[in-house]
């Protein structure tokens, strides 16, 4: 702790796994011995440097850009990359950490790590986000490849951004290397799926957990936070399951629509427009806009999908979502409960979906986009789409026996903390000492 007392979302992230294994660790006296904990909280490499670009003025711009390459044992590393003014090497840390066991939850052969640069791209133009790519991937390069390091997008970082760093890695490399990069488009190695899954995979999840309690999707109000990749397609599969979406955000406010979200519109307005979702309220009359996005959770619903950052939901937010009669919480985004809020919905009876099982959806995809560019073809949408299912299923299935084998009936956070903790640490064993 004294050794990273300066990184408090990274502290928050070991913590809330540790507190889960401690019947691991009475029932496996080997962890112990081998010092898993003390080994796992360090990460293999951290990779800090300079990203120096040329804005529109023909300024030079300097930004830091960092790899957090954590855990390799299961298979290459594997993470997205995060572009946002808040990124610093707390905050890439905890995201790599949390990698790791939502990783090796999906079953697939994939490691954990996480990148990004406190680059904001809100307001910039499309030169200057391919100019930043370009000196970003410049340095990049040679710490990544197809069975070495895997990057993907994450906030600030879609479509667009990954052709601008595949095309560069591809030009210094002069190999069409399509495994080094998820997340791309179909037409060059992109997987169908992709854009949908982390979206489509939450609401996968949830549906597993509804079936526990013999419910669905029907009828069920749902409240979404966020209005980016994630959110945008938890609303899609969600309505398309029969559920009334009522609210969505982004960092600014959060609208209501009584009559549930048209979600066309607000494809329009971040995909097409790019503009802030106060101007929904433009389109649909009824709807109101309310500025600050953290007050979206005083929104009574049954089911509650935190699709937008870290600590969007804290103890006071959680104790109105219960007061309000919320039966679900399942998390699209990373960590955005923090450790009060998931003890209140623990505690109140509240079925709780933690990120690392519940939006593993997005990078088993990508797990599946690397074994299409491994094998040099396609799969159809429903083939992707079905195994995306199948994934889902059984990361619920696997938390769940895990829940049960160690004393914790029905707590997912507990499952499935033990569940890719016990694979990875029986991994670092069989594969020695380093
Ligand atoms: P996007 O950039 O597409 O969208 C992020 C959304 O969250 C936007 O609506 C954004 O609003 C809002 N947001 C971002 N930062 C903040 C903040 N500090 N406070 C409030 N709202 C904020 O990102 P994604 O949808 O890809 O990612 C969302 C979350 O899901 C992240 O936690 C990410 O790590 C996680 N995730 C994403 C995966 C993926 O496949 N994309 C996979 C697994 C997890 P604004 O436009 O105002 O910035």
């Amino acid at each position: 702790i004294a050794k990273n007392a300066h990184q408090p979302e990274f502290l928050q992230a070991v913590e809330e796994i540790f507190i889960s294994l401690v019947p691991v660790f009475e029932q496996h006296p080997e962890y112990i011995q081998h010092n898993i904990l003390s080994r796992i909280v360090e990460p293999d490499r951290i990779v800090s440097f300079r990203v120096s670009w040329q804005d529109d003025q023909n300024q030079v711009q300097v930004n830091r850009g960092y790899r957090v390459q954590f855990n390799n044992v299961v298979g290459p590393y594997k993470g997205g990359l995060r572009f946002h003014p808040s990124v610093n090497e707390s905050i890439m840390k905890f995201l790599a950490f949390e990698q790791i066991f939502k990783n090796a939850l999906t079953g697939l052969p994939i490691g954990g790590a996480k990148g990004g640069s406190d680059f904001n791209p809100k307001g910039k133009s499309n030169g200057e986000i391919m100019r930043f790519c370009q000196a970003y991937m410049t340095e990049l390069y040679r710490h990544i490849g197809p069975d070495v390091d895997v990057p993907a997008g994450d906030i600030g970082v879609g479509a667009r951004e990954i052709g601008f760093l595949f095309g560069q890695y591809k030009r210094i490399r002069n190999a069409h290397e399509a495994g080094v990069l998820t997340g791309k488009t179909p037409g060059y190695g992109g997987s169908l799926v992709r854009k949908e899954a982390t979206g489509y995979g939450l609401v996968y999840f949830v549906e597993e957990m509804l079936r526990d309690i013999s419910e669905t999707f029907l009828n069920k109000t749902v409240v979404v936070s966020g209005s980016g990749n994630v959110a945008i397609y938890a609303i899609k599969k969600a309505q398309e399951l029969g559920a009334k979406v009522v609210a969505c955000s982004d960092s600014d406010g959060y609208i209501f629509d009584p009559d549930g979200i048209d979600l066309n519109i607000v494809k329009e307005i971040k995909e097409v427009n790019c503009e802030r979702i106060k101007t929904y309220v433009n389109y649909r009359p009824n709807a109101i806009y309310t500025e600050d996005f953290r007050g979206i959770w005083s929104i009574p619903c049954d089911i509650a999908l935190p699709c937008a950052t870290q600590n969007e939901i804290d103890g006071d937010a959680a104790r109105t979502l219960s007061a309000n009669g919320v039966k679900v919480v399942a998390e699209g985004a990373n960590m955005p409960s923090n450790l009060e809020a998931i003890n209140v919905f623990l505690e109140n009876g509240i079925l709780f979906g933690p990120a690392k099982a519940a939006n593993a959806g997005g990078v088993a995809t990508s797990a599946l986009e690397m074994a299409q560019n491994s094998g040099r073809n396609y799969w159809t949408f429903e083939e992707v789409d079905e195994k995306l299912r199948d994934i889902m299923k059984s990361i619920y299935a696997v938390s769940k026996e895990a829940a049960h084998k160690y004393g914790s009936e029905g707590n997912l956070v507990v499952g499935s903390n033990i569940a890719g903790f016990v694979k990875v640490a029986d991994g670092m064993i069989a594969e020695g000492v380093y």
